[in-house]
């Protein structure tokens, strides 16, 4: 009965459902989205909270079990299922999100909600367990990595709970964990796309050092092609003797980082780096 595919598990246990509920601290006055409600085991306690829940879910027949739960109810005015894919639907306004998320879509899913206007005030998701440590992964641990400071660059993260597999029907193959997401607010001033192009570059091999990872061929060539569009763009002549892997390697020593690795380095490390990297006059996009 239930769709593999759609990473159908229903959490079963009624205390972890109203233990992440909880969490995400609903006010009266809250309107609340939920991603993939399928039966409606949080969104009934959800509605019980909130002023207003939107749900999106892929799948007709669990939205028409979902109608069917809370028909006659005093909450049945209280909710909007929007039916179709969450990554390809316009979202409505929301002041928080609560999710058992389908895992498949984890990654999108966060960066879906944290480009979403206006920001939101939290979401309390669940995942599986290693994405769940990825999102909350600080420099020197294992499972740190782009994911990592790609979301905390962006918000604050917290791991707020563990749940086990046999709390959902039927169990998944992995552990799972609740995480709390509050996005930074105002959102940090930097480019996104440049901050990310720069750590696809030194996170290649986040254990390498930074001057490693940059001497590879491809991306001084992706480099020097963007650093000479970005000079005819200011109507400014490229040196003839532009030496790119050299000018590189500089812009690395300015800030004394040729020798860190991005395993190693905090979102501060990454911004004066980025910073550095623009005032030279190169671009990662
Ligand atoms: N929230 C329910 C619960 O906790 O019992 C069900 C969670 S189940 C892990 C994931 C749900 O997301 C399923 O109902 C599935 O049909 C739905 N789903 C999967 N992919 C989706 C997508 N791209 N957009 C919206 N819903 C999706």
């Amino acid at each position: 009965i239930f769709d593999k595919t759609l990473g159908q598990h229903i959490l079963k246990n009624p205390l972890v459902a109203q233990g992440i509920v909880d969490k995400a601290g609903v006010k009266a006055t809250d309107i609340v989205l939920e991603v993939g409600p399928g039966t409606g085991n949080l969104t009934v306690k959800i509605l019980e909270k909130a002023k207003k829940t939107t749900v999106v879910e892929m799948d007709p027949r669990l939205a028409a079990e979902l109608t069917k739960r809370v028909q006659g109810t005093p909450e049945q005015r209280k909710l909007d299922i929007i039916l179709g894919d969450f990554l390809k639907v316009d979202l409505p306004y929301f002041d928080v999100c609560i999710s058992n998320t389908p895992y498949q879509i984890s990654s999108p899913l966060v960066f879906k909600l944290l480009a979403h206007r206006p920001l939101w005030r939290c979401a309390v998701l669940m995942f599986q367990r290693e994405f769940a440590l990825r999102l909350t992964a600080k420099p020197g641990d294992a499972l740190y990595c782009r994911l990592s400071a790609n979301v905390q660059l962006l918000a604050k993260v917290d791991h707020v709970m563990k749940v086990g597999r046999n709390n959902f029907r039927p169990p998944p193959q992995v552990e799972s964990s609740v995480v709390r997401i509050e996005p930074r607010q105002p959102p940090p001033p930097v480019d996104f796309n440049e901050w990310d192009g720069l750590l696809r570059v030194l996170f290649v091999r986040k254990n390498k050092t930074c001057a490693a990872n940059f001497k590879t061929q491809t991306i001084l060539d992706l480099l020097e092609h963007n650093y000479k569009t970005y000079c005819s763009l200011r109507g400014m002549d490229v040196p003839m003797e532009f030496d790119c892997k050299a000018a590189v390697l500089a812009v690395l020593d300015s800030v004394g980082m040729s020798e860190m690795r991005a395993s190693k380095m905090d979102n501060d490390d990454f911004l004066k780096l980025l910073s550095a990297f623009v005032d030279a006059g190169f671009r990662f996009t």
